[in-house]
């Protein structure tokens, strides 16, 4: 008798744990853990799951379903990778589906599209035409001579727009089904070659002639015939001869299609499909590692040996220093011994300039991981890995859960960045932090690198957690740029403000590009600007979803919300008074290029922000534009501020910064330490030394003080008994819990609610709010916060983590507030 086994299946829901099938005895030898199978979940839907464990122990409390289809051969998914999907569920406060769903791509999920059928207990007779409609009577007709229809047929035939009450009557009456078809989303790439047919390939020079006689009459056919030849000689080798050529290549120029099709309808020509990689082939560069400076080469022997006693190092380096070098060596290093190495970066901006550097050293060994690719391409990078193609992974965070196999460096690039967070959906993790445990995983090594560390980074260092090591000097001892202030509010009193600009501002703009360099203006806000207002009574045109004034977009002439995407035309008149004196205040990105391109009409100036880098390669071509000196200014948000590498930049402009400062976030201080070092070290990476100059009403303020003087120690110093004092990281833990529903009145008594129930369980002091956050409604919904902060050493994170999950269950299940949602962010940054 054979066995009957049972498997636990993961699936993509937001329900805890794993949910247990049947496996029919035809796939008793074939389905193994790991791999895809096809299931029933409740009455309606048919899902994809990965199968976690293969047993013999039926389920006590329900009768199992049987798995419907077995989608894999081999698996998909490592054991390891599995594992570390569960950690980050636990950590996060999500289900470990969650973590699934965004960890697979899209791809290699099953898509399903609902299919309607005739009820299979309906018999004709049951039909009394009287119970139905005529719409419905018409569809069960068609449901009678189709096996099953789509939704579309179905309000085709019916003519009947509101199908949905249209079959759920028919539901109700037992008369249909609704099941879900599936389709497999990755569709390999092909491409059509050609060769010679079976009954010419490999014979004689006698049957060359006989062909080429054949063909004389026929000078279209004999020229495609004679461009074939010279591309594979008839006397190639059979393999040669077997792989033939791309189509494409034969069918150049002026040669004839027709003719083409004649070869092939006369058997002297045979066209066949393959499969090929959408992903760029490219030849393994014979390159030579750049040999290190003394410092940078002192840098690694330092690393190498803190890791015989540390998991994780961090590389302190300045801007410019060679921390991307020291990375290329590690790899190599890394690669030799068989490992496989994960690069993180922090956004898909600093995709392009990286890849590029280590492409020319690891050639194809290299994958890309990120969200501009198609889900094609990304399926493709995951199987790449399983099947070891790919050993060196760059990507942005959601490649920490791709099926890694034996892991031997983590590199995290710019650690500090706070894009390592995800915000939605859960699991709202830290790819950072993820990192580190999956690291732990594989007995790999970690280097967290950045000019600028994270306070919590900088304290495990000095802590003794993390191994330490720093790089002081630039690359060719290129000066750190000089940094100047520009004191905004005595210019402005003065009158000497020319739009957004101080006129020493002016002055150095017009001679960087006297001396052919190139300039960066940096403004974190888009748009032209962020509100119109009326002179007269000050009434400002606001979002009908959220809590904030629209932004005036000039190019697409548009009031926008940055937080929905709303859009309306900017009003000509003011809606309260009727007035037409309108202004804008404040400025964006728009208003800056606009100034820039009217004082300095010569200059080319490009704007880099959201709105000018959509698309796949929006943002590579003005990063490459920028780096081949096409253009002499760049405005942007801080896309430029992070780890771009250029030659010629020798001015870097910053406005607005004071708005960063003052902002209410207890990292605001830090974000503003490391934006500005960030984009000052834009400036000078090369030859001279650069420029900085930062606008702002507080040019005495101690954060723009330590950052003049390049002393993130001083920062540190200064930054770190303000956490301590006021009970922030590193000191504590935080998990933010936040309350959402369209009701104010609902949210806020929920909110009470679950602080109530926190302090009983947690301790009232480690539990603050709820308090409405600086936006309190988005997207029609309100918004209110509960912080619990909780210290590091002697609590249980883990028990306090399942109260608070309980917490949150709770609140939910209680009738009144079931129309809310309660989202949980564990370290939220
Ligand atoms: P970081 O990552 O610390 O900002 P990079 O690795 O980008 O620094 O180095 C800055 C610049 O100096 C790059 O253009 C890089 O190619 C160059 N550079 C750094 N170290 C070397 C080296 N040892 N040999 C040649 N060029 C180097
Ligand atoms: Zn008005
Ligand atoms: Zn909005």
């Amino acid at each position: 008798m054979r066995q009957t086994f049972f498997a636990d299946i993961l699936l993509p829901l937001p329900l805890k744990g794993t949910f247990t099938y049947r496996v029919p005895l035809a796939l008793n030898d074939t389905i193994a853990e790991g791999t895809r199978v096809v299931v029933q979940f409740g009455q309606k839907r048919i899902l994809t799951g990965i199968v976690i464990r293969i047993h013999e122990n039926p389920p006590r409390d329900y009768q199992t379903k049987m798995i419907l289809d077995l989608i894999d051969r081999q698996p998909i998914a490592l054991p390891l990778q599995l594992q570390f999907w569960e950690w980050v569920s636990d950590y996060y406060i999500c289900t470990w589906g969650e973590v699934m769903n965004v960890a697979v791509p899209a791809g290699l999920k099953l898509s399903s599209e609902s299919r309607i059928q005739l009820h299979p207990a309906l018999a004709a007779d049951d039909l009394n035409p009287d119970n139905f409609s005529e719409k419905e009577l018409l569809l069960l007709d068609a449901l009678r001579q189709n096996e099953t229809l789509g939704y579309e047929e179905a309000v085709k035939i019916s003519g009947n727009k509101q199908i949905y009450s249209l079959l759920k009557s028919l539901l109700q009456k037992e008369c249909i089904l609704i099941f879900e078809e599936l389709k497999e989303k990755y569709k390999p790439k092909t491409i059509k070659k050609v060769r010679l047919h079976a009954n010419w390939r490999g014979k004689d020079e006698a049957s060359l002639i006989e062909l080429l006689d054949r063909l004389a009459k026929h000078t279209k056919q004999e020229a495609l015939i004679l461009r074939y030849l010279s591309l594979i000689p008839w006397q190639a080798e059979p393999e040669q001869q077997l792989n033939g050529i791309p189509k494409s290549t034969l069918l150049t120029a002026n040669l004839s299609e027709s003719a083409y099709k004649t070869l092939l309808k006369n058997e002297v020509l045979e066209e066949f499909e393959i499969i090929v990689s959408r992903l760029e082939e490219l030849p393994t560069g014979d390159f030579q590692l750049p040999q290190l400076t003394d410092a940078q080469s002192n840098a690694l022997q330092k690393i190498i040996s803190l890791w015989d006693k540390k998991q994780a190092v961090l590389l302190h380096g300045v801007t410019g220093s060679g921390k991307t070098e020291l990375y290329i060596h590690l790899i190599d290093q890394m690669l030799q011994s068989g490992n496989q190495v994960l690069l993180l970066l922090p956004e898909i901006a600093l995709t392009t300039q990286i890849v590029a550097r280590l492409r020319r050293v690891f050639g194809n060994r290299l994958g890309v991981y990120h969200s501009r690719f198609s889900d094609n391409e990304r399926v493709e990078v995951w199987h790449g890995i399983m099947d070891g193609r790919f050993d060196v992974i760059v990507g942005v965070r959601s490649s920490i859960f791709l099926p890694f196999s034996h892991l031997g460096l983590i590199i995290i690039d710019e650690e500090h960045d706070s894009s390592y967070k995800q915000y939605d959906p859960a699991p709202r993790y830290h790819a950072r932090d993820a990192a580190m445990m999956l690291a732990h995983m594989h007995g790999a090594k970690v280097l967290l690198g950045t000019a600028t560390p994270s306070l919590e980074s900088f304290y495990h260092a000095a802590e003794k957690r993390y191994g330490y090591v720093r790089l002081t000097q630039r690359f060719n001892d290129a000066q750190l740029p000089a940094i100047q202030f520009i004191n905004t509010k005595h210019e402005s009193k003065a009158k000497r403000m020319i739009g957004e600009f101080a006129p020493v501002t002016l002055e150095a703009i017009r001679t960087t590009l006297e001396a052919k360099k190139q300039v960066i203006l940096f403004q974190n806000r888009r748009g032209y600007a962020p509100h119109l207002s009326c002179q007269t009574c000050n009434w400002v045109p606001h979002c009908q979803n959220c809590a904030v004034s629209l932004t005036f977009h000039m190019h697409s002439n548009e009031l926008r919300c940055h937080y929905c995407g709303y859009r309306e035309n900017p009003p000509h008149t003011c809606r309260q008074c009727g007035s037409h004196e309108i202004k804008t205040v404040g400025y964006g990105t728009e208003k800056i290029e606009d100034t820039v391109k009217s004082l300095f009409p010569d200059a080319v100036v490009q704007r880099m922000d959201l709105d000018t880098t959509r698309g796949k390669y929006g943002l590579q071509n003005i990063i490459e534009d920028f780096s081949a000196h096409k253009i002499d200014i760049l405005v942007g948000t801080q896309m430029v501020t992070k780890g771009l590498d250029f030659d010629h930049v020798a001015l870097v402009v910053v406005f607005d910064i004071d708005r960063a400062l003052y902002y209410p976030d207890f990292r605001a201080h830090e974000r503003v330490f490391q934006i500005l070092t960030q984009v000052a070290g834009r400036a000078g990476r090369k030859a001279a030394q650069g420029t900085v100059i930062i606008q702002t009403g507080n040019p005495h303020h101690p954060i723009l003080e330590h950052v003049a003087a390049h002393h993130f120690e001083d920062f540190y110093k200064d930054e770190l008994p303000q956490r301590q004092h006021y009970h922030y990281p590193p000191f504590t833990r935080l998990i933010e819990l936040t309350v959402k529903g369209e009701s104010a009145e609902e949210v806020e008594k929920a909110a009470q609610n679950l602080a109530v129930a926190l302090r009983n369980g947690l301790g009232g002091n480690r539990v603050l709010g709820p308090q409405a956050p600086p936006i309190e409604r988005i997207r029609n919904q309100y918004l209110r916060n509960v912080l619990v902060k909780i210290e590091r050493q002697g609590t249980s994170l883990k028990a306090m983590k399942a109260y608070i999950g309980t917490t949150m269950d709770n609140l939910i299940k209680n009738k009144t507030f079931k129309e809310l949602k309660v989202v949980v962010d564990v370290d939220p940054v």
